[in-house]
């Protein structure tokens, strides 16, 4: 698998999307529109992101280029997954996940990117994988005492006719 492209790998559009980790140490940028942006609900990302599921935006490898602080990003590769995450050793922000099966590739979370990246996330993978907690839109009410706090009321059992209960 390849590094990351460098900061003066490929050729600038004339709009860029510029992103970072949380802690300000890296800046990359991609070149806009990006190639797509999808959601993964694969056990790994949600894992390896910490969050239900993870936004990605993908931009062709010759349109992305790290700003700043490239020697903050660590790298760990799966070799047997054919996967790679790179992720700031300062903050702990992801900020790329490369696919030995789309090599010309590199995933950004959706997250890191301040700006537009000229593509909605409008598509689904690993769907199968998806967290039975994830959050669906379910309606939500102020939770009483708790100012800021809302919450997903109990969902109110429909009667079956095999409940003895009813
Ligand atoms: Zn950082």
């Amino acid at each position: 698998m390849r590094k990351p492209a460098g900061p003066k790998a490929g050729k600038a559009s004339a709009v860029q999307a510029a992103g970072g980790c949380a802690c300000g140490a890296v800046r990359l940028e991609i070149d806009v529109p990006a190639r797509w942006a999808w959601h993964d609900h694969s056990a790994a990302s949600r894992r390896a992101q910490g969050c239900a599921y993870a936004t990605y935006v993908g931009s062709y490898r010759s349109r992305f280029r790290v700003l700043a602080g490239e020697e903050s990003i660590t790298r760990f590769e799966d070799q047997e997954a054919g996967i790679a995450r790179s992720f700031c050793s300062r903050c702990g922000t992801p900020l790329l996940y490369e696919r030995a099966r789309s090599p010309t590739m590199v995933n950004i979370p959706r997250a890191v990117f301040a700006e537009r990246t000229g593509r909605e996330p409008r598509y689904h993978m690993n769907l199968g994988e998806q967290a039975d907690w994830t959050y669906m839109g379910e309606p939500l009410a102020p939770l009483k005492g708790y100012p800021g706090v809302m919450w997903e009321r109990p969902r109110r059992k429909k009667p079956s006719p095999l409940d003895p209960m009813f």
